[in-house]
C-alpha cells in the first residue's frame, strides 16, 4: 500500500510551462520528464521536494508546493536515475542529456556541476570554473 504524507512536491504550470525541458536533467531522481511538450511529474513517489529543477526553469513554471502526495520513495528513485545513466545513449531510452559547463564545457560525467543563471539564460558551471566567477 502506497503511504501518503503531506510534505513539499514539485508543482508545475502547464500554461507556463514552454517544454524546453531544461528541469528535466536536474532532477537526480529522474520524477520530471517531457510529456506531449510539457514537463510532468511522472511519479510522486519519485519527487523529494529538494527544488533543484526550479532554478533551471526560464519561465517560472516550477515551484514548490505542499500537499498530501505519496511518500519519497529513494529506492525507486535510485533504481530510476540508474535507468537513466544506463540508457544514456540508446535511442528510445529515459531522456539523460549529460549537461556541460557553459565556461569550459566539461560534462557532468567529467566535474560537478551547479545551476546558474547568466545574461537572462539558465546554465550550469562547474566547480572547477566557479571560483573565477566568484572572484573575477
Ligand atoms: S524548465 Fe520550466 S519551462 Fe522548461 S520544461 Fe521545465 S517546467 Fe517547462
Amino acid at each position: 500500500m502506497t503511504v501518503r504524507t503531506v510534505r513539499s512536491i514539485a508543482k508545475i504550470d502547464d500554461e507556463l510551462c514552454n517544454g524546453c525541458g531544461l528541469c528535466v536533467t536536474p532532477c537526480a531522481e529522474g520524477a520530471i520528464e517531457l510529456v506531449d511538450g510539457k514537463a510532468k511529474v511522472i511519479s510522486e513517489e519519485l519527487c523529494d521536494g529538494a527544488g533543484f529543477c526550479l532554478a533551471l526553469c526560464p519561465t517560472g513554471a516550477l515551484s514548490i508546493e505542499k500537499r498530501e502526495a505519496a511518500a519519497f520513495d529513494d529506492e525507486a528513485a535510485a533504481g530510476r536515475t540508474a535507468e537513466k545513466l544506463a540508457a544514456k545513449d540508446r535511442p528510445g531510452g529515459p531522456a539523460a542529456i549529460e549537461q556541460h559547463c557553459f565556461a569550459c564545457g566539461r560534462g557532468e560525467m567529467d566535474a560537478v556541476l551547479f545551476p546558474c543563471r547568466t545574461k537572462g539564460a539558465s546554465t550550469w558551471v562547474c566547480a572547477k570554473c566557479l571560483p573565477a566567477l566568484i572572484h573575477g
